[in-house]
């Protein structure tokens, strides 16, 4: 036989082989990989009953190997579909049937082409070459080798669409090397013998085995294929020191055997180094790449969670509106006297546990809203509003709370018809409340400033409102997170003060929705500070007019 075919058969039987070893040893415990062990090993057989195919000329000998030869193409192809099916995870799976009908049709075709003369009918030797006479049942051999491929193509297309990243691209790499390799051989192997009578290009078939195994490797490094990048680490050293032991045994003088025994030593302390330092990095990619599936997968639970945790608030405190309304109907009625005459005391009292109600009411109606805005739940009702009405509305409700701590209150209401604008009252109303709430809260002494205007800036027309206070003032840092949700300034004052932190976040997300924006212009601890809330008067956001419901 010519030197480049034995190079041929030596060369694909080996790579063959150390691949299926290392995969196998390494992960034998898998099904995916027994079934890629399977593959190598009947492609292996294959290729080497066609060397002895080929080395026979006892014409037994000669019709054993060829029907062998027949029965190891029947397996790689059975154990391809099987590798295909697993690889590299089973992402659907198939009737039970289809599994048994699989295994009994392959089982009854190797019997029938190994013991009988349905397939292959004789073999006999012309001049190098080996004619196969066929048998009356060799049309199904064919038919089995081209229904195994057409399902081999239906699974890889629909793994294709299914897979996404890096497992689809390992299973490109895989289609890849079967599909090429099985073409190429049943031309190598079958087309052109039978069509042209040139047996000849038979020693060529064994190339498919060693171009799928080059794919394999490249694939093994590329696409981590079968999680052995540190076999072909592995491979790479066993290899290296294979070049040195031969090189040590084919070198002539003493000097070229100490030399290569020297780079054998060395080869091998440096190939243990970095065979180490794979495992290492193999183990911890492995560590992080459980920890991320861990990671997200608490990430899902606990956005679930939140999701729960937010509904319930909201549930609860929509639920806790109503008595505490009923309260508040039946204290005012009980301070306008409709029960009968009050002493003072309980009056008194009857006006604390108002305040008290007060508190309440504003901190469901906080949480509601907080709730809402988590839930992108809001609900906008744009209709034509006056700052002026609003500003005088939240004047007159805060009118005893500023009493009470002995404040002077102003308001600066812009000119009658001027500050009109298309926008939610009710949202404004709540900004504005919220904000002069705050400035009587945290102010001690001197007085509370509302003022409402409209100003020309960048072309266009605003709605400014400005609450002002000469209370504690805010820190330079407590700005910085003023409108963050649950922040509160950490000062003596403010910690004196009952809240949560939500009024401002609150108020932020309304005025952005409303497609203005809110900011704190003036603040010195101890002076006093000012709010500015500003709204387009051509409104935008979710009263814009083309979002008016
Ligand atoms: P709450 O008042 O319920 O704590 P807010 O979100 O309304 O929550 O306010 C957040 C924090 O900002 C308050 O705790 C307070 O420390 C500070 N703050 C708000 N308005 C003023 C103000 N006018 N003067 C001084 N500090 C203020």
């Amino acid at each position: 036989m010519a030197f480049v075919y034995q190079l041929i058969y030596v060369s694909s039987t080996f790579l063959a082989f150390v691949l299926g070893a290392l995969v196998f040893f390494r992960r034998r415990d898998q099904t995916v990989v027994r079934l890629f062990a399977g593959f190598i090993a009947t492609g292996i057989c294959w290729v080497i009953t066609l060397y002895f195919f080929y080395f026979f000329t006892e014409p037994a000998l000669l019709l054993l190997t060829g029907r062998l030869n027949f029965l190891f193409s029947e397996l790689t192809a059975f154990f391809a579909l099987a590798f295909v099916y697993h690889f590299p995870k089973t992402t659907f799976r198939l009737p039970r049937w289809t599994f048994y009908a699989s295994i009994s049709v392959t089982a009854v075709l190797c019997l029938v082409t190994l013991l009988t003369d349905l397939v292959d009918e004789n073999e006999v030797i012309q001049g190098v070459s080996r004619v196969t006479e066929f048998g009356r049942a060799y049309p199904l051999f064919m038919a089995y080798l081209g229904l195994v491929i057409a399902a081999l193509v239906c699974i890889l297309v629909r793994k294709y669409r299914e897979l996404k990243d890096e497992a689809r691209a390992q299973l490109l790499m895989v289609a890849g090397g079967l599909l090429v390799g099985f073409l190429f051989a049943i031309v190598t192997n079958v087309l052109i013998p039978w069509r042209t009578g040139n047996y000849e290009t038979q020693h060529y078939g064994p190339l498919s085995l060693l171009f799928f195994c080059l794919l394999m490797g490249y694939a093994v490094a590329r696409h981590e294929l079968l999680d052995i990048k540190v076999l072909a680490t592995e491979l790479f050293v066993f290899c290296l020191l294979l070049l040195t032991v031969i090189n040590n045994v084919v070198s002539v003088t003493p000097i070229g055997q100490v030399i290569s025994a020297g780079t054998l030593v060395v080869g091998a302390i440096f190939g243990a180094l970095l065979i180490r330092e794979v495992h290492r990095d193999a183990r911890q990619t492995e560590d992080l790449r459980v920890l991320s599936e861990r990671l997200a997968q608490t990430n899902v639970h606990l956005k679930e969670m939140d999701v729960t945790k937010t509904e319930f608030i909201s549930i609860a405190s929509h639920q806790l509106r109503t008595p505490v309304s009923v309260i508040k109907g039946y204290l005012s009625l009980l301070q306008e006297g409709a029960y009968g005459k009050l002493s003072e005391t309980v009056l008194e009292k009857i006006d604390q546990m108002y305040a008290a109600n007060e508190r309440l009411v504003h901190l469901i109606n906080n949480i509601l809203n907080m709730s809402r805005i988590e839930q992108s739940r809001l609900e906008f009702r744009c209709s034509d509003a006056d700052l002026r009405t609003i500003i005088a509305d939240v004047s007159d409700e805060m009118k005893f709370k500023v009493k009470d701590k002995g404040l002077i209150l102003e308001c600066d209401l812009p000119p009658v018809g001027t500050a009109k604008i298309y926008t939610d009252a009710e949202k404004i109303h709540e900004i504005l409340a919220n904000l002069t709430d705050n400035a009587i809260k945290y102010t001690e002494k001197g007085s509370v400033r509302i003022a409402g205007r409209v100003v020309q800036e960048g072309g266009e027309d605003w709605v400014v409102l400005e609450v002002s206070d000469t209370g504690l003032g805010i820190s330079e840092e407590g700005r910085k997170r003023l409108f963050e949700r649950f922040y509160r300034v950490d000062a003596p004052g403010s910690a004196r003060q009952t809240g949560t932190g939500l009024g401002l976040f609150i108020c932020k997300k309304f005025a952005e929705s409303l497609g203005g924006k809110i900011v704190v212009t003036r603040s010195e601890p101890g002076v006093g500070t000012t709010f500015e809330v500003r709204l387009p008067v051509k409104s935008t956001g979710q009263c814009a007019p083309s979002e008016n419901k």
